[in-house]
Protein backbone atom coordinates (compact mmCIF):
# COMPACT_ATOMS: atom_id res chain seq x y z
CA UNK A 1 0.00 0.00 0.00
CA UNK A 2 1.07 3.17 -0.90
CA UNK A 3 2.22 5.65 2.19
CA UNK A 4 -1.19 7.69 3.32
CA UNK A 5 -1.04 11.36 2.73
CA UNK A 6 -1.23 13.33 6.18
CA UNK A 7 -4.11 15.81 5.70
CA UNK A 8 -2.08 19.19 6.83
CA UNK A 9 -4.50 20.94 9.09
CA UNK A 10 -4.77 24.45 8.96
CA UNK A 11 -2.72 27.30 9.54
CA UNK A 12 -4.00 29.18 12.92
CA UNK A 13 -3.01 32.75 13.15
CA UNK A 14 -4.11 34.66 16.35
CA UNK A 15 -4.51 38.37 15.42
CA UNK A 16 -4.11 40.44 19.09
CA UNK A 17 -3.05 43.82 20.40
CA UNK A 18 -4.52 44.63 23.85
CA UNK A 19 -5.26 48.15 22.66
CA UNK A 20 -8.30 48.68 20.75
CA UNK A 21 -8.52 50.70 17.73
CA UNK A 22 -5.37 49.30 16.36
CA UNK A 23 -7.39 47.53 12.99
CA UNK A 24 -7.33 44.00 14.55
CA UNK A 25 -10.84 43.23 12.89
CA UNK A 26 -10.21 45.59 9.93
CA UNK A 27 -6.59 42.64 9.45
CA UNK A 28 -8.76 40.10 10.03
CA UNK A 29 -11.42 40.73 7.35
CA UNK A 30 -9.22 41.86 4.84
CA UNK A 31 -6.49 39.24 5.09
CA UNK A 32 -9.14 36.75 5.30
CA UNK A 33 -10.67 38.15 1.58
CA UNK A 34 -7.02 38.47 0.73
CA UNK A 35 -6.11 34.87 1.52
CA UNK A 36 -10.09 33.45 -0.02
CA UNK A 37 -8.66 35.34 -3.50
CA UNK A 38 -5.60 33.42 -3.22
CA UNK A 39 -7.57 30.24 -3.29
CA UNK A 40 -7.21 29.43 0.09
CA UNK A 41 -10.08 27.57 2.38
CA UNK A 42 -10.48 30.73 5.44
CA UNK A 43 -12.11 30.58 8.70
CA UNK A 44 -12.75 33.50 10.71
CA UNK A 45 -13.36 33.64 13.94
CA UNK A 46 -14.20 36.57 16.06
CA UNK A 47 -13.65 36.59 19.64
CA UNK A 48 -14.77 39.85 20.59
CA UNK A 49 -18.09 40.40 22.12
CA UNK A 50 -18.85 43.36 20.31
CA UNK A 51 -19.13 41.30 17.14
CA UNK A 52 -17.36 44.04 15.09
CA UNK A 53 -16.23 41.54 12.38
CA UNK A 54 -18.99 39.43 12.28
CA UNK A 55 -20.91 42.75 11.75
CA UNK A 56 -18.36 44.00 9.17
CA UNK A 57 -19.30 40.96 7.15
CA UNK A 58 -22.62 41.55 6.85
CA UNK A 59 -23.90 39.33 9.62
CA UNK A 60 -26.33 40.92 12.66
CA UNK A 61 -24.89 39.81 15.96
CA UNK A 62 -28.16 40.21 17.22
CA UNK A 63 -29.75 38.03 15.14
CA UNK A 64 -27.16 34.72 15.31
CA UNK A 65 -28.90 32.16 17.61
CA UNK A 66 -25.49 29.99 18.01
CA UNK A 67 -22.04 32.25 18.65
CA UNK A 68 -18.45 31.53 20.05
CA UNK A 69 -20.21 31.73 23.32
CA UNK A 70 -21.70 28.14 22.75
CA UNK A 71 -18.86 26.56 21.12
CA UNK A 72 -16.64 27.85 24.25
CA UNK A 73 -19.02 26.50 26.58
CA UNK A 74 -19.51 22.70 24.73
CA UNK A 75 -22.71 23.12 23.72
CA UNK A 76 -22.37 23.63 20.18
CA UNK A 77 -19.50 22.54 17.39
CA UNK A 78 -18.19 25.62 15.14
CA UNK A 79 -19.17 23.57 12.09
CA UNK A 80 -22.82 24.11 13.29
CA UNK A 81 -22.25 27.70 13.84
CA UNK A 82 -20.17 28.79 10.87
CA UNK A 83 -21.58 30.89 8.32
CA UNK A 84 -20.68 31.90 4.55
CA UNK A 85 -19.82 35.20 3.86
CA UNK A 86 -19.78 37.42 0.69
CA UNK A 87 -15.97 37.44 1.00
CA UNK A 88 -15.62 33.93 0.23
CA UNK A 89 -14.63 33.14 3.88
CA UNK A 90 -16.77 30.92 6.54
CA UNK A 91 -17.45 32.86 9.85
CA UNK A 92 -17.71 31.64 13.11
CA UNK A 93 -20.17 34.88 14.75
CA UNK A 94 -19.86 36.83 18.36
CA UNK A 95 -22.66 37.94 19.47
CA UNK A 96 -23.71 39.59 22.72
CA UNK A 97 -23.47 36.64 24.74
CA UNK A 98 -19.89 36.66 24.46
CA UNK A 99 -19.16 39.19 26.88
CA UNK A 100 -20.34 36.55 29.38
CA UNK A 101 -18.27 33.49 28.21
CA UNK A 102 -15.41 34.49 30.32
CA UNK A 103 -17.10 34.68 33.30
CA UNK A 104 -18.37 31.13 33.42
CA UNK A 105 -15.02 30.01 31.48
CA UNK A 106 -13.08 31.41 34.54
CA UNK A 107 -14.86 29.08 36.84
CA UNK A 108 -13.47 25.95 34.30
CA UNK A 109 -10.08 23.66 34.65
CA UNK A 110 -7.86 23.50 31.30
CA UNK A 111 -9.99 26.97 29.89
CA UNK A 112 -7.21 27.92 27.79
CA UNK A 113 -7.39 25.17 25.91
CA UNK A 114 -11.07 24.64 24.86
CA UNK A 115 -10.98 26.92 21.78
CA UNK A 116 -7.74 24.80 20.91
CA UNK A 117 -10.53 21.46 21.02
CA UNK A 118 -12.73 23.49 19.34
CA UNK A 119 -10.77 24.47 16.03
CA UNK A 120 -9.19 20.89 16.13
CA UNK A 121 -12.81 19.79 14.75
CA UNK A 122 -12.29 21.60 11.46
CA UNK A 123 -8.63 22.35 10.88
CA UNK A 124 -8.78 19.69 8.27
CA UNK A 125 -11.45 21.78 6.24
CA UNK A 126 -9.41 24.74 5.88
CA UNK A 127 -6.18 26.35 5.04
CA UNK A 128 -6.00 29.01 7.48
CA UNK A 129 -7.81 30.61 10.36
CA UNK A 130 -7.84 33.66 11.69
CA UNK A 131 -8.93 34.22 15.28
CA UNK A 132 -10.22 38.33 15.57
CA UNK A 133 -9.50 39.04 19.42
CA UNK A 134 -10.38 41.27 21.61
CA UNK A 135 -9.02 44.29 23.22
CA UNK A 136 -7.53 42.33 26.23
CA UNK A 137 -5.12 40.04 27.37
CA UNK A 138 -8.23 38.12 29.36
CA UNK A 139 -9.13 34.09 28.90
CA UNK A 140 -10.33 34.66 25.42
CA UNK A 141 -7.43 35.94 24.31
CA UNK A 142 -5.61 33.25 26.11
CA UNK A 143 -7.32 30.76 24.26
CA UNK A 144 -6.31 32.16 21.02
CA UNK A 145 -2.80 32.48 21.82
CA UNK A 146 -3.33 29.09 22.63
CA UNK A 147 -4.72 27.56 19.59
CA UNK A 148 -2.62 29.50 17.03
CA UNK A 149 0.40 28.50 15.58
CA UNK A 150 1.51 32.30 14.92
CA UNK A 151 0.71 35.94 16.45
CA UNK A 152 -0.03 38.65 14.03
CA UNK A 153 0.44 42.11 15.92
CA UNK A 154 -1.27 45.20 14.31
CA UNK A 155 -0.06 48.55 15.74
CA UNK A 156 -0.57 52.11 14.00
CA UNK A 157 2.31 53.56 13.73
CA UNK A 158 2.38 56.13 16.01
CA UNK A 159 3.59 57.39 19.18
CA UNK A 160 2.75 55.69 22.40
CA UNK A 161 1.13 53.05 20.12
CA UNK A 162 3.73 50.49 20.45
CA UNK A 163 3.65 50.74 24.47
CA UNK A 164 1.34 47.69 25.16
CA UNK A 165 3.57 45.50 22.92
CA UNK A 166 6.31 44.27 25.72
CA UNK A 167 3.48 43.14 27.91
CA UNK A 168 1.63 41.34 24.91
CA UNK A 169 5.38 40.03 23.98
CA UNK A 170 5.43 39.12 28.03
CA UNK A 171 2.03 37.25 27.70
CA UNK A 172 3.49 35.51 24.62
CA UNK A 173 6.38 34.39 26.54
CA UNK A 174 4.23 32.76 29.26
CA UNK A 175 1.95 31.07 26.95
CA UNK A 176 4.99 29.56 25.58
CA UNK A 177 6.52 28.50 28.72
CA UNK A 178 2.63 27.00 30.11
CA UNK A 179 0.58 26.21 27.46
CA UNK A 180 1.77 26.55 23.76
CA UNK A 181 4.97 25.84 22.77
CA UNK A 182 4.68 26.34 19.41
CA UNK A 183 3.49 29.64 19.48
CA UNK A 184 5.79 31.46 16.80
CA UNK A 185 5.34 35.84 16.77
CA UNK A 186 5.08 36.29 13.00
CA UNK A 187 5.47 39.89 13.68
CA UNK A 188 3.95 43.33 13.77
CA UNK A 189 1.83 43.96 11.03
CA UNK A 190 2.39 48.23 11.10
CA UNK A 191 -1.41 49.50 10.44
CA UNK A 192 -2.96 53.06 9.77
CA UNK A 193 0.37 54.57 8.19
CA UNK A 194 0.48 58.08 6.95
CA UNK A 195 3.59 57.57 5.07
CA UNK A 196 3.90 61.59 4.47
CA UNK A 197 4.95 61.61 7.80
CA UNK A 198 7.83 61.17 9.55
CA UNK A 199 7.05 60.53 12.58
CA UNK A 200 5.10 57.64 11.64
CA UNK A 201 8.33 56.34 9.51
CA UNK A 202 9.87 56.75 12.45
CA UNK A 203 8.36 54.35 14.06
CA UNK A 204 8.08 51.89 11.36
CA UNK A 205 12.08 52.25 11.67
CA UNK A 206 12.53 51.43 15.51
CA UNK A 207 9.80 49.08 16.06
CA UNK A 208 11.33 45.66 15.02
CA UNK A 209 15.10 46.54 16.47
CA UNK A 210 12.95 47.69 19.99
CA UNK A 211 11.35 44.00 20.29
CA UNK A 212 13.37 41.78 18.25
CA UNK A 213 10.37 40.30 16.57
CA UNK A 214 9.72 41.09 12.37
CA UNK A 215 7.73 43.64 10.93
CA UNK A 216 5.81 42.97 8.20
CA UNK A 217 5.73 44.53 4.63
CA UNK A 218 4.11 46.93 3.28
CA UNK A 219 2.98 48.57 6.18
CA UNK A 220 -1.29 49.39 5.63
CA UNK A 221 -1.70 53.13 4.91
CA UNK A 222 -4.46 54.95 6.20
CA UNK A 223 -7.27 55.26 3.93
CA UNK A 224 -10.80 56.31 3.94
CA UNK A 225 -12.07 53.37 2.60
CA UNK A 226 -11.99 51.09 5.13
CA UNK A 227 -14.43 53.25 7.23
CA UNK A 228 -16.86 52.41 4.40
CA UNK A 229 -16.46 48.83 3.83
CA UNK A 230 -17.94 47.42 6.91
CA UNK A 231 -21.56 49.20 6.41
CA UNK A 232 -22.18 46.90 3.29
CA UNK A 233 -20.93 43.66 4.90
CA UNK A 234 -18.11 43.38 2.86
CA UNK A 235 -14.14 44.06 3.49
CA UNK A 236 -12.38 46.76 1.46
CA UNK A 237 -11.43 43.52 -0.99
CA UNK A 238 -14.46 43.75 -2.67
CA UNK A 239 -15.66 47.52 -1.88
CA UNK A 240 -12.11 49.02 -2.83
CA UNK A 241 -10.11 46.67 -4.92
CA UNK A 242 -7.71 48.98 -6.72
CA UNK A 243 -7.13 50.79 -3.15
CA UNK A 244 -3.69 50.97 -2.02
CA UNK A 245 -5.26 49.47 1.09
CA UNK A 246 -6.69 46.42 -0.18
CA UNK A 247 -3.58 45.74 -2.55
CA UNK A 248 -1.13 46.40 0.50
CA UNK A 249 -3.10 43.50 2.85
CA UNK A 250 -3.07 41.31 -0.96
CA UNK A 251 0.58 41.91 -0.28
CA UNK A 252 1.24 41.14 3.36
CA UNK A 253 -1.62 37.90 2.61
CA UNK A 254 0.60 37.03 -0.14
CA UNK A 255 4.24 37.44 1.90
CA UNK A 256 2.45 35.10 4.48
CA UNK A 257 1.29 32.23 2.08
CA UNK A 258 4.62 30.23 2.69
CA UNK A 259 3.86 29.98 6.49
CA UNK A 260 0.93 28.07 5.96
P1 LIG B 1 -9.67 46.94 16.46
O1 LIG B 1 -10.31 45.66 16.02
O2 LIG B 1 -8.21 46.77 16.77
O3 LIG B 1 -10.40 47.59 17.60
P2 LIG B 1 -10.70 48.06 14.00
O4 LIG B 1 -10.28 47.12 12.92
O5 LIG B 1 -12.11 47.94 14.47
O6 LIG B 1 -9.70 47.96 15.23
O7 LIG B 1 -10.39 49.52 13.47
C1 LIG B 1 -10.65 50.66 14.26
C2 LIG B 1 -11.16 51.78 13.37
O8 LIG B 1 -10.13 52.16 12.46
C3 LIG B 1 -12.33 51.36 12.51
O9 LIG B 1 -13.24 52.44 12.45
C4 LIG B 1 -11.74 51.08 11.16
O10 LIG B 1 -12.66 51.30 10.10
C5 LIG B 1 -10.60 52.07 11.12
N1 LIG B 1 -9.49 51.61 10.28
C6 LIG B 1 -8.86 50.42 10.31
N2 LIG B 1 -7.84 50.38 9.41
C7 LIG B 1 -7.84 51.58 8.78
C8 LIG B 1 -7.02 52.17 7.75
N3 LIG B 1 -6.01 51.51 7.18
N4 LIG B 1 -7.32 53.43 7.36
C9 LIG B 1 -8.33 54.12 7.93
N5 LIG B 1 -9.12 53.63 8.90
C10 LIG B 1 -8.89 52.37 9.33
MG1 LIG C 1 -11.86 44.56 16.88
Amino acid sequence: MPPRKRTPGATILAVANQKGGVAKTTSVASLGAAFAQLGKRVLLVDLDAQACLTFSLGVDPDAVEESMHQVLLGQAGIADIVIECDDGVDLAPASIELAGTEAVLLGRPAREFVLQGALKEVAKDYDVILLDCSPSLGVLTLGALTAANGLVIPMPCEMLSHRGVGQLLDTVADVKKYLNKKLDVVGILPTLFDGRSNHAQEVLADVGERYGIPVLDPPIPRTVRFAEAPAVGRSILATAKSSKGAKAYRDVAESLLPRL
